[in-house]
C-alpha cells in the first residue's frame, strides 16, 4: 500500500462508498483518480526477487496475465460490494461463464440449467460442454420437483439466471440452493439483469456469482469485461490456475473504465429502474400490448419472490405486441428515440426482438419452450427522461 492510503474498514461501508473507494490502491503520487498500470510485465530489482515472487514467498505481480494493479483494484471493489471473499476479473461475461464452470467440470460430471437462459451460456452448458463428457439437463427454474428430479449422483454444478433473458422470470434462489447443496452440487448464478446493486446472491446461499460487466458495470456501452465472485478457496485451488494458463485476461484499460463506471454503478441502476417500473405501468395501458413482464410489478407471476429477492424490479422490462413479428418491426421501426441494439444495461435506452437475434440460434422449439413468442420485445431502459421514452413507446405501438 502507498504512502497516501488512508486508515480505511471497507467492510463495513455500504454500498455507495464501496463503490467508489473500494479497492482505491494509490501510487506515492497520490492521485485521486486510481491509476491505470497500462503493461504486460514486470521488471525486477534482481534475480532473487524474480525467483522468490516464482515461488510464491514474495507478494508482487509477474506478468498481466496473472495480474496488474488496475485489475486488482477493480476486483477488490467488486468483492467488497458483492460481500464475497474473492473475486477474479476476466476479459468478458461469456469467460466469467466458462470459467467458473469449466475450471471445477471434468468428463463424466454432470449439469443442471434453468431452460431461461442467455443465448450464449444456452450454447456452454449444451454444446460445448457436452464435447468434453459433460452431460446437462435444463429444467423449469420455477419448479421445485423439477430442481429435485433433474439431482443425479454426478451431478457437479447448478447454473441459473434470475431474472432471466428476455422474459425476467424469477427463480427462488435460496430454494434452488437448498436442492443442490443436498445434492451436493455447487450454485452457480448469472446476476447480470438484477446487478449487486439489486440483488445479492450469495446471501441467498449461491456459491459462485458472475457478471458481464460490460452491462451495467461500464454502463455506458464502452468496454467488455466480466467477473466472477466465489469463497477464497475456490479462486485460489480452481479459478487461478484454470483462468491463468486458459488466458481470458481483462484489459487494464478496460478495468479502469469498470473502476469509473462503478462509481455511479448504484446512481444508475435505481434511476433506471424507476423508469423501467413507470414504463412497465405505462405499457399496460397502451392499445396492441398483449403482455408485460416486469419482476415487481403486480402482473408479474411471482411477483412476491421477486419483491423478497430484488431492492427494486430492475432496469429490463419486456413486452409483447399483437401482431407477431411484423408489428414488434413495425415498432422497432416506428421508435425516434430508443435504439435498435441486443446490448443492454446501457445509459441509452435499447431495444431487441428476442426471437430473431439474441434467441434466433435456439431455434422455434427452444423459444416455444422458454415462451419467447414472435411478438415479444425486450427493452433495456436507459437514463433518458421517462416522460421521452413512453411517448416514444407510445407513438411507435399506436401508429
Ligand atoms: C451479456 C450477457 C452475458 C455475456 O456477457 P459478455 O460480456 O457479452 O460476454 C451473460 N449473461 C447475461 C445475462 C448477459 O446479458
Amino acid at each position: 500500500m502507498a504512502k497516501y492510503t488512508k486508515k480505511q474498514n471497507p467492510a463495513g461501508w455500504g454500498d455507495a462508498t464501496k463503490l467508489v473507494r473500494g479497492g482505491m490502491d494509490r501510487s506515492v503520487h497520490g492521485e485521486t483518480s486510481e491509476a491505470i498500470y497500462l503493461t504486460s510485465g514486470y521488471a525486477y530489482e534482481d534475480p532473487e526477487t524474480a525467483e522468490r515472487r516464482f515461488a510464491g514467498e514474495e507478494e508482487g505481480y509477474i506478468y498481466g496475465r496473472y495480474g496488474n494493479p488496475t485489475v486488482s483494484m477493480l476486483e477488490e471493489r467488486l468483492r467488497l460490494l458483492e460481500g464475497a471473499e474473492a473475486c477474479y476479473a476476466v476479459a468478458s461475461g461469456m469467460s466469467a461463464a466458462f470459467g467458473a464452470l469449466a475450471c471445477q467440470l471434468k468428463v463424466g460430471d454432470h449439469v443442471v440449467a434453468s431452460r431461461s437462459l442467455f443465448g450464449s451460456n444456452y450454447q456452454i452448458i449444451t454444446a460445448i460442454l457436452p464435447r468434453f463428457g459433460i452431460t446437462y439437463d435444463l429444467v423449469d427454474g420455477t419448479d421445485a420437483a423439477a430442481w429435485k428430479q433433474a439431482m443425479k449422483p454426478n451431478t457437479k454444478c447448478v447454473f441459473l439466471e434470475t431474472p432471466s433473458n428476455p422474459l425476467l422470470e424469477v427463480l427462488d434462489i435460496p430454494m434452488i440452493c437448498d436442492v443442490a447443496h443436498k445434492a451436493g452440487a455447487v450454485v452457480i448464478v448469472d446476476n447480470v439483469f438484477a446487478t449487486p446493486i439489486l440483488q445479492k446472491p450469495m446471501e441467498l446461499g449461491v456459491d459462485i456469482v458472475f457478471y458481464s460487466s460490460t452491462k451495467h458495470t461500464d454502463g455506458q456501452g464502452r468496454v467488455f469485461g466480466g467477473a466472477i465472485l466465489s469463497s477464497k478457496k475456490f479462486k485460489e485451488e480452481l479459478l487461478k490456475p484454470f483462468l491463468r494458463h486458459t488466458g481470458p485476461t481483462l484489459s487494464p484499460f478496460n478495468a479502469w473504465v469498470l473502476l469509473k463506471g462503478l462509481e455511479t454503478l448504484n446512481l444508475r441502476v435505481e434511476a433506471q429502474s424507476r423508469a423501467a417500473a413507470a414504463i412497465a405501468d405505462a405499457l399496460l395501458a397502451i392499445n396492441g400490448v398483449e403482455r408485460v413482464y416486469y419482476p415487481h410489478h403486480d402482473t408479474h407471476t411471482q411477483v412476491k419472490l421477486a419483491r423478497q429477492q430484488m431492492k427494486m424490479g430492475g432496469t429490463m422490462v419486456s413486452f409483447n405486441v399483437a401482431g407477431g413479428k411484423a408489428k414488434a418491426f413495425d415498432v422497432l421501426r416506428n421508435l425516434g428515440i430508443i435504439d435498435i441494439s441486443n446490448n443492454l444495461g446501457d445509459a441509452k435506452s435499447l431495444i431487441t426482438h428476442p426471437a430473431t437475434t439474441t434467441h434466433r440460434n435456439i431455434g422455434p422449439e427452444a423459444r416455444a419452450m422458454m415462451g419467447i413468442s414472435d411478438g415479444n420485445l425486450r427493452l433495456s431502459v436507459g437514463l433518458e427522461d421517462v416522460v421521452d421514452l413512453i411517448g416514444d413507446l407510445k407513438r411507435a405501438i399506436l401508429r
